[in-house]
């Protein structure tokens, strides 16, 4: 083999930068209302609030509620149609528990097998609120993965398809799979307030580096680290940043998400090239029918400006988690000759740190730099990648070639 100029790019190109947004139901009002969400951050059509933003932004879902808030036992057929049509276009991508109602085994197989019934695929699970069905034994008080236990499960999310678990971590750093550094979030226009925060996650790290395993997670500031839930099952736990000036859950709304999404933060993670699953709550709002007030909407017009200049991708958490894993996974050996590259992709026979494989929809966006891209080929286990794309000099003023990446398509609705 020849020495050779391939490089994976540590972002699809031309971004520096990926972004999800991770919103917990949590007080969602309706069906409209979650809708009318949807529809603002998915599309660029006429709402409530004005013309759509058209970005990619997933949403969870839960089961057994109270009255009053949103949950697929809480809505009629036409909600539940939604919420199927949703999951199966990718826009609905995390279960946020099964609920604050759903207490025990056979609650959370009836939701499951009402899904998977459905060909309803979710590969994310989020921790909620104080559910005995969380995995988080430390923050979030769970039993879900305790064998023996009456809310147990774990097996049978693991069996229907989860492979990223939150439980309860949010650090205010901004950017992960970066250096753990606080650039940024201190605010001098609100000294005392910010620098409280500052000092919290200088606390967090100082603990994490003298093992506390609660925070091991912010001293190394990756999103994503295999762990074994209590019952053995393996999967990969992640990390969610909420990096405004008054702590994690100062602007978890939406009502706070439009100083949340600020350009100072922008600018930061642009630079600092991380990786962002913001923890936010976009049902909390003061008006059900206009979920977002005017600073909510102008963030998100901010996040589809640096979207649109190539600078931040923008996508549900699950293909970013899929993205990100692919990126630390991917095995491949790159060869050169005068005239050509190769670059063979291996979606990892040994299932990676979780012994499952890389799904192809997780190579989706990756990126090599190389030379000559016209005459550069990868295979994925063998097979010719048809649809390569060949992309000009970035910033760096290499050439690239990706795996394409395309906008998941929302349905009709
Ligand atoms: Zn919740």
């Amino acid at each position: 083999m020849a020495a050779h100029d391939l490089e994976l790019r540590r972002m699809p190109y031309p971004f520096r930068a990926v972004l999800a947004i991770c919103s917990d139901l949590d007080e969602t009002p309706d069906g409209p209302a979650y809708l009318e969400i949807m529809r603002f951050l998915n599309t660029t059509a006429e709402t409530s609030m004005g013309p759509g933003v058209g970005l990619e932004v997933g949403n969870s879902l839960y089961f057994d509620m109270p009255p009053g808030q949103f949950s697929y036992r809480n809505t009629d057929e036409a909600g539940r149609e939604m919420v199927r049509a949703l999951i199966r276009s990718g826009h609905i991508d995390c279960l946020h528990s099964y609920g604050d109602l759903a207490t025990t085994r056979d609650d959370a197989r009836r939701a499951l097998d009402e899904l998977a019934g459905h060909d309803c695929r979710l590969g994310v699970w989020v921790d909620h609120g104080t559910a005995a069905s969380n995995f988080g034994s430390d923050i979030m008080q769970g039993h879900g993965d305790e064998p023996g236990h009456a809310a147990y499960h774990a097996d049978l999310a693991v069996g229907y398809g989860i492979q990223y678990v939150w439980r309860g971590r949010v650090t205010s750093v901004i950017g992960q799979d970066a250096a753990p550094r606080l650039s940024g979030i201190f605010s001098p226009r609100r000294p005392l307030r910010s620098a409280k925060t500052v000092a919290k996650e200088l606390a967090k790290q100082t603990l994490a580096r003298r093992g506390h395993e609660k925070y091991a997670m912010h001293a190394t500031n990756d999103v994503l680290r295999p762990v074994q839930l209590r019952d053995g099952s393996a999967v990969y736990e992640f990390l969610r940043s909420n990096p405004h000036w008054g702590g994690v859950s100062a602007g978890d709304t939406a009502r706070g998400i439009g100083a949340v999404l600020s350009d100072s933060f922008l600018k930061h993670l642009v630079e600092r090239q991380g990786v962002c699953v913001l923890y936010t709550h976009l049902g909390k709002t003061g008006d059900p029918r206009v979920p977002f007030d005017p600073a909510a909407r102008a963030g998100f017009r901010r996040l589809a400006e640096a979207s649109r200049r190539g600078e931040v991708l923008v996508a549900t958490t699950r293909r970013l988690l899929g993205y990100c894993r692919a990126r630390r996974e991917i095995d491949f050996i790159a060869s050169a000759g005068n005239e050509n590259r190769h670059i063979a992709l291996n979606t990892a026979p040994s299932g990676g740190a979780i012994g499952r494989p890389l799904a192809v929809s997780d190579l989706a966006g990756l990126t090599f730099y190389t030379a000559k891209p016209e005459v550069t080929r990868i295979t994925v286990d063998g097979r010719d990648v048809a649809n390569l794309v060949c992309n000009p000099p970035d910033q760096t003023g290499r050439r690239s070639v990706s795996l394409p990446w395309t906008r998941l398509e929302f349905p009709g609705l």
